[in-house]
């Protein structure tokens, strides 16, 4: 099964991952370890790219897709991938599909996990961390018994700054300005799969499995 996970910050996208790779034993391949795989293995294009990041430079398209064909080539993909963090823009979902179709496969789907933003806004904002022993709270999911204060140490607890509402919201619109273009692509291909986020995320993943009972691992 080849599939591609999508879904923006809050969105339980890594939960999920792990799940999928542990039911299904397929890869969980992610932009940034498969970057530093490369970087680690010294290959040609593991230098290229730490040249990049070095210099605090985006890697291009060329090495980034370079990276994934070699990490899709490898035999652990033999049966499958979970692509996550791969494509993020539709000249690299292009790049993908013509990838795909020169070792004779295509992808299977491409599930989105769908959070409106208000909700991830709720989840993203409301992380609360201990002064004193660094512990963290959620004031929805995981709330202090006593507000403001750490039940382990009694310090007291603060948000983050890049937590706050400003940046958070900010940081979602950036994120949702980017994938449009790619959700669009993958709807026009056929291959894409809203799975409801807001669910607790047992049901989420129930879903998922439903989606994927009809393929073969
Ligand atoms: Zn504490």
């Amino acid at each position: 099964m080849n599939l591609v996970l999508m879904g923006l910050p809050g969105a339980g996208k890594g939960t999920q991952a792990e799940k999928i790779v542990e039911a299904y034993g397929i890869p969980h391949i992610s932009t940034g370890d498969m970057f530093r795989a490369a970087i680690k293995e010294g290959t040609p294009l593991g230098k290229q790219a730490k040249q990049y990041m070095d210099r605090g430079d985006l890697v291009p398209d060329e090495v980034t897709i370079g990276i994934v064909r070699e990490r899709l080539s490898k035999a652990d993909c033999q049966n499958g991938f979970l692509l996550d963090g791969f494509p993020r823009t539709v000249a690299q979902a292009e790049a993908l599909e013509t990838m795909l179709s020169e070792i004779g496969r295509q992808l299977d789907y491409v599930i989105h996990i769908d959070v409106r933003r208000e909700v991830l806004l709720e989840r993203l904002t409301g992380r609360r961390i201990c002064r004193n022993c660094g512990a963290t709270y959620h004031l929805v999911f995981h709330p202090p018994a006593v507000l403001g204060v750490c039940d382990k140490c009694g310090g007291e607890l603060y948000q983050r700054a890049d937590d706050n509402e400003a940046t958070v919201a900010n940081r979602l619109e950036v994120n949702q300005k980017q994938m449009k273009p790619l959700l669009d692509f993958y709807e026009q291909k056929g291959y894409l799969r809203h799975i409801n986020g807001e669910q607790d995320m047992e049901k989420v993943f129930a879903d998922i499995r439903e989606l994927l009972g009809g393929l073969s691992a």
